[in-house]
């Protein structure tokens, strides 16, 4: 089945309902949304030579043409390539070359000039006339291209902490799957919602879009084209019923404006928090701050937003005895999701023990876009190996402890940064923590803790090491502190462990 398809049938369904907006202007409703998206797919594939299967890269900050391109390209039946805006244009330049994208939508036409394209490539401007001549709507709109489940939709490059990134290679079925997982596992979704595209497109933002297109709901892309705080809370009080995808460095900011404006999130229905560790700690205060609007998943690239889930209502629960264990865990399996614990000979652990997280289901990757060896590194047996380590309760609850290769092995035992930071985060005066090991003489590894202090007050090592003494084991807790600003991120958020380790080797 051709996802394209569940736009189709929504123009026809309600061809009145508002579906695009930037900012709180209406731009499209879905008999336009529909017909924009057949149109663009028609001029692809007549005035551009685009056959199904050739690959589209989308290079640009989050708008709504986004949306309309991606369709366009699958009413053909060509892949998309959403390549994350933040990304430098030489990197940019090397996934449309590893994609071997026949066309690259950006602005203006121009971002990827100074870096040289792929030969076969050429790079295309949303808001130039030859975007405009694609909308010209000469062509009828007929139903997508029928296509086979398996036909590949999505080129996701991963983000690339380490080396360069790969093509995860997602087919409709997946895309199907995850968004049907959306509704039974994370939240409900309904014709009167405003889902918002704060976060970048290219990830798991975009990736929520499908199940909302099925549904008839509102998309909203910010009219900063990014995360604001401020114009967030404002948009939401304007347009009402609002769900979004937010990693938790993002939630934070939204907490904190929340504090500081005295706005009580008005409009916010659901914020779907994952990408990263949401520390136990960062969501109370978010609870406190915003009510229980919260929904956490844990998925990956190769098993795109969906492994596990835990819903509102388990996030709100704070009678239940267990509460304070499962608002530190990524939930339980999604629905269609088997999940394993292994140890490193790949073999099932005792419930409660660390081990990998092994994956199958309807949503996990057919491979790594031409890598077969990391392919074959990564699905096993038919199992998809996520390199994240964790441990499963008798209820389901998955707790995730760290990538394997953040693991701290000091003195020949393990120790799980998530652990540490959890500990630390907890901590009045501390803002963010991250948790790396680093070379030690003779313990192997020693702990080291990155810390930034909450605005307005400093806090240090000794404070920390007494606070640290009163909750966990005396061979876990960090050796030594490193106070900072900041801590590096990539442009989806996420702590960049390799570069901490790097500065904490520096730092001796
Ligand atoms: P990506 O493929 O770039 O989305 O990165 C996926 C990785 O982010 C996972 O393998 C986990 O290590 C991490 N991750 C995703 N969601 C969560 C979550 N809810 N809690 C902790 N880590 C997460």
């Amino acid at each position: 089945m051709n996802i394209a398809q569940w736009l189709y049938a929504r123009a026809q369904l309600t061809p009145d309902a508002p579906a695009l907006l930037q900012g709180n202007t209406l731009m499209a409703d879905y008999g336009q949304f529909a017909a924009q998206a057949c149109s663009v797919g028609q001029s692809l594939r007549h005035d551009h030579g685009i056959e199904p299967g050739d690959r589209i890269a989308l290079y640009m900050p989050n708008r709504i043409e986004q949306l309309v391109l991606m369709y366009a390209a699958w009413w053909v039946g060509a892949v998309v390539v959403p390549i994350n805006y933040k990304l430098h244009a030489k990197e940019a330049a090397w996934i449309a070359d590893n994609a071997e994208a026949s066309l690259v939508f950006s602005d203006d036409g121009q971002s990827l000039r100074e870096v040289s394209l792929p030969q076969g490539c050429r790079e295309f401007g949303v808001d130039t006339p030859d975007y405009t001549a694609m909308l010209d709507g000469s062509h009828a709109v007929a139903a997508p291209i029928p296509l086979a489940t398996d036909t590949l939709a999505w080129l996701f490059y991963t983000s690339g902490t380490t080396g360069r990134p790969k093509g995860v290679m997602l087919t409709h079925d997946n895309l199907i799957a995850m968004s049907l997982c959306y509704a039974v596992d994370v939240a409900e979704a309904s014709q009167h919602d405003a889902v918002f595209y704060a976060a970048p497109m290219s990830h798991g933002a975009g990736l929520y879009n499908f199940i909302f297109v099925r549904v008839g709901a509102r998309h909203v892309v910010p009219a900063t084209r990014g995360f604001d705080c401020a114009e967030i809370l404002d948009l939401a009080k304007q347009l009402g019923e609002v769900s979004m995808f937010a990693a938790p460095t993002m939630v934070k900011r939204l907490v904190a404006a929340v504090k500081a404006s005295g706005s009580d999130g008005a409009g916010i229905k659901s914020i779907i928090c994952g990408g990263a560790p949401m520390y136990a700690a960062d969501f109370i205060q978010a609870l406190d701050a915003l009510g229980p609007k919260f929904a956490q998943i844990y998925g990956q690239g190769e098993s795109p937003m969906t492994i596990s889930a835990m819903r509102g209502e388990l996030i709100g629960d704070r009678e239940h005895p267990q509460w304070g264990a499962r608002i530190a865990s990524v939930g339980t399996a999604q629905s269609c999701i088997e999940l394993r614990i292994v140890d490193e000979d790949l073999r099932d652990a005792p419930l409660g023990t660390h081990g990998e997280v092994l994956v199958r289901g309807r949503t996990v990757m057919q491979g790594y876009w031409r890598n077969s060896q990391a392919t074959q590194e990564t699905l096993v047996d038919g199992w998809l190996r996520t390199g994240d380590i964790g441990y499963l309760n008798e209820a389901g609850f998955l707790t995730l402890t760290d990538r394997s290769k953040d693991v701290i092995i000091s003195g020949g035992t393990n120790i799980y940064p998530r652990e540490v930071e959890e500990v630390l985060s907890r901590h009045p005066d501390v803002f963010e923590v991250a948790v790396v090991g680093s070379p030690h003489p003779e313990w192997g590894e020693e702990v080291v803790a990155f810390v930034v202090s909450r605005k307005g007050v400093s806090v240090d090592a000794a404070t920390l090491e007494a606070w640290c003494r009163a909750e966990i084991a005396s061979f876990k807790k960090p050796k030594r502190y490193v106070f900072c600003q900041d801590l590096p991120k990539n442009s989806y958020g996420k702590i960049l462990k390799t570069a901490l380790r790097e500065a904490a080797n520096q730092s001796v």
